[in-house]
């Protein structure tokens, strides 16, 4: 907040002015340079809900041309920004997917043993990671974010612009823009705004070359994809819930009460639900329509996860930590293959991977799943039970791209009106596969986990 308000002390035209004035005082006098305060060598600038197809399609338009080619950020599963921005700045993970978190409760004896109750909370956790940036959107303005949003990205933009040009002893400026995904969720085209930025970046290079004689660093990164589908279908979940003896609620009493929330229109959700029923509830939400596939922690071995998927498909994947603390996981089919990784079972076991009893090492699983349907999976499913969230769900539920679920009265009212589909959250690669891009190196297919074995942000405001 203490730069942002800097920031709003510089109008634009400003740090044009000095820019170019320094730029003719440096261009021929090199003894000068070094006297004057330094800028930052380096930007970073985040860009929320940016899919990896489509920075892949405006680097073939000709946009981006200083970069070299984008490549994956895989996301966290469930893909949504708290968890992946958390993963991706190394800040404690949390309490809940998003702003939302289920809150057991506990009370009860060994005479009178608790039945399965709690609530889902807000969670106030989502600025943690936000706060670290050296600009992005006070809260006051978060409101233009969803109202306009793309005048909203062209001031966040110009923002960071001003908020670099205007530091100094800083090794690295970190931006971000949030409304790329809030144009997104509003059914807006992202491409257009991103061509603009596109420029804007080449301007910002131009501009810190002549004034430094020097290259800039830039980096782009984004915490997930998006489904880009126009309109969607709502899941029927409160009726398939009904129709088997549930009740879906926000405060669960009962082992017949499933507690479900989160935030907004989403192809994801968490499911909260009594240890005794869990299996059966994953099965009955694994056939309803519009899901891709369930993931369900196994209520006695949490080292085991089951997959479901419609018709019956049921996989496990197994998970094992060896004396390293290297992750070695498992996948197995029980009927069919619902994440579709047998064949990768069987490339990997080919190549020599595979141990004897079939595990595999966490990294050979994800430099083979990559560019699969369902990217690094494994990993992301067993993370997604265990240590994304500080309060993670037994059961979680992933939606084919053209269906969502909606939380809120608001978020009803805005589904009925406008169908929209634009969303993420889900395992599939296009809600998945977020970017990350940058001008000085070529970078690799990663996870959120490990950007920053390829982006350093050593000299983030921790
Ligand atoms: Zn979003």
């Amino acid at each position: 907040m203490k730069l942002f308000s800097r920031t709003l002390t510089f109008s634009t035209p400003f740090w044009m002015i000095t820019a170019s004035i320094l730029g003719s005082v440096l261009s021929p006098i090199h003894t000068a340079r070094a006297e004057l305060p330094a800028l930052p060598s380096r930007l970073i600038i985040g860009v929320d809900g940016v899919a990896y197809r489509t920075m892949q399609e405006l680097q073939q338009e000709g946009f981006y041309k200083t970069f070299f080619p984008v490549s994956r950020t895989v996301s966290t599963f469930p893909s949504l920004s708290s968890i992946a921005w958390a993963d991706i700045l190394h800040t404690r993970a949390p309490l809940g997917y998003d702003r939302f978190h289920f809150h057991a409760c506990q009370h009860g004896d060994m005479k009178h043993p608790t039945e399965f109750s709690g609530s889902i909370l807000g969670s106030g956790d989502h600025e943690e990671a936000h706060d670290l940036w050296d600009y992005h959107i006070p809260s006051l303005l978060t409101f233009g974010t969803n109202v306009a949003p793309g005048k909203t990205i062209r001031l966040e933009m110009s923002k960071i612009t001003e908020g670099f040009f205007s530091t100094q002893g800083k090794v690295t400026y970190y931006g971000y823009i949030v409304s790329t995904d809030n144009l997104q969720h509003n059914g807006g085209d992202v491409r257009p705004v991103l061509r603009w930025i596109s420029g804007e970046v080449e301007k910002i290079a131009e501009t810190y070359h002549q004034m430094t004689g020097q290259d800039l660093e830039i980096v782009i990164v984004s915490d997930h994809g998006n489904s880009l589908t126009a309109r969607a279908k709502k899941v029927p979940l409160r009726q398939t819930l009904r129709a088997h003896g549930y009740h879906l609620t926000q405060k669960a009493k009962n082992s017949h009460d499933v507690a479900v929330g989160a935030d907004g229109i989403l192809s994801v959700f968490p499911v909260y639900v009594d240890a005794s029923v869990q299996a059966e509830v994953a099965n009955v939400l694994s056939e309803m329509a519009g899901v891709e596939l369930v993931t369900e922690r196994d209520a006695q071995n949490p080292n085991r996860i089951w997959i479901r998927r419609k018709s019956g498909a049921i996989g496990v994947i197994e998970k094992r930590v060896d004396e390293k603390g290297e992750l070695f996981l498992r996948y197995s089919s029980i009927s069919g293959d619902p994440l579709s990784y047998l064949p990768l079972v069987e490339r990997l076991n080919l190549a020599g991977k595979t141990m004897s009893d079939g595990f595999v090492k966490n990294e050979d699983w994800k430099q083979a799943s990559f560019d699969h349907e369902f990217p690094v999976a494994l990993e992301r499913i067993v993370k997604a039970h265990d240590s994304v969230a500080g309060t993670p769900a037994p059961i979680i539920v992933s939606l084919l791209d053209g269906h969502v679920i909606e939380f809120g009265a608001f978020m009803n009212v805005v589904q009925k009106l406008k169908h929209m589909g634009q969303t993420h959250g889900s395992l599939n690669s296009n809600s998945s596969n977020g970017i990350l891009m940058s001008n000085r190196i070529p970078t690799v297919d990663t996870t959120t986990d490990r950007v920053t074995d390829q982006v350093s942000v050593s000299d983030f405001k921790h």
